[in-house]
């Protein structure tokens, strides 16, 4: 039985991540982080701590569902007590994502902006449309519920550098992400990464390629929570037999 801890336990994710596990007897929920208190009740033989040293070690890999300050805590600590780690939480910065990457050399790290695999898909299709229709316009929209923090998601970002890199351009370079006022002709490399919150919308992504005369939009919709959560505990059991390393979705997938 793979022993999984959590961190972001009292999160939206993190709550999911817990049930999934208790719920399926081939994952033991060995440890959860737990900042402040635990509104709800583990099994007995669950480490609840705030010790980060104690939580890495009571568990063969860790999933982590915070927020980067939390994530960059994590990290920090698992470079001198080093485990699998699959990472879903985004707005990380360069600082920490350099972090990520250092830390990737003592041990093996899955970093995921979006746990989905039809957001994978979506991905890898969406670099094959970028640099096959070439005249065409990008721009991508997503929604998420009213409690998200950071904006445009990581998911957006990630659709967008893998548009960019299909171009051979830089996304700092060429990324708009909110238009107001007159501002002007749209240029042509140009890439709108734009956000709408509200609701308990989990997800929906949309990348545009708007041509003269017709246009494709392909659209993911996670219609669910858990599916983040499902797919991070399947990237849990794939990480804990790979090498130290930095990796994504798409090397668990091979896609
Ligand atoms: P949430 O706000 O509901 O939960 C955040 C959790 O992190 C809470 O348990 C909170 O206590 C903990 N936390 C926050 N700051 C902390 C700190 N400094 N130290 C220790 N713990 C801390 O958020 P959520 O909706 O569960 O999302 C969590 C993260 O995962 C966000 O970054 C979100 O964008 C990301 N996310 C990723 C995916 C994916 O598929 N990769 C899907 C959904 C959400």
């Amino acid at each position: 039985m793979l022993k999984v801890g959590i961190f972001g336990a009292t999160g939206r994710v993190g709550k999911l991540l817990i049930e999934e596990i208790l719920n399926h007897n081939h994952f033991n929920l060995s440890s959860v982080y737990v900042r402040n208190e635990l509104q709800y009740s583990l099994p007995s033989s669950t480490m609840i701590t705030k010790d980060f040293e104690i939580f890495l070690q009571s568990s063969d890999v860790i999933i982590d569902f915070s927020s980067p300050e939390a994530t960059k805590a994590l990290l920090e600590v698992a470079l001198s007590y080093p485990k699998p780690l699959v990472i879903g939480t985004t707005g990380l910065d360069n600082d920490i994502q350099h972090l990520l990457e250092n830390a990737s050399h003592t041990m093996p790290i899955l970093y995921a902006t979006n746990m989905s695999k039809g957001v994978a898909m979506l991905n890898k299709i969406g670099a094959l449309v970028a640099a096959t229709l070439k005249e065409s316009d990008i721009e991508i929209c997503e929604i998420h519920h009213r409690y998200k923090k950071d904006a445009p998601s990581g998911t957006a970002l990630s659709l967008a550098q893998s548009c960019a890199k299909a171009r051979n351009l830089k996304l700092s370079d060429v990324r708009i992400s909110g238009r107001n006022g007159n501002i002007g002709e749209r240029s042509a490399n140009e890439i709108g990464v734009m956000s709408l919150r509200g609701g308990d919308v989990a997800g929906r992504h949309t990348i545009g390629f708007y041509l003269d005369g017709e246009y494709l939009e392909l659209t993911h919709n996670a219609t669910s929570r858990l599916t983040f959560a499902k797919g991070a505990l399947d990237m849990a059991k794939w990480i804990v037999e790979q090498k130290n390393g930095l990796y994504g979705i798409e090397d668990a997938l091979e896609i």
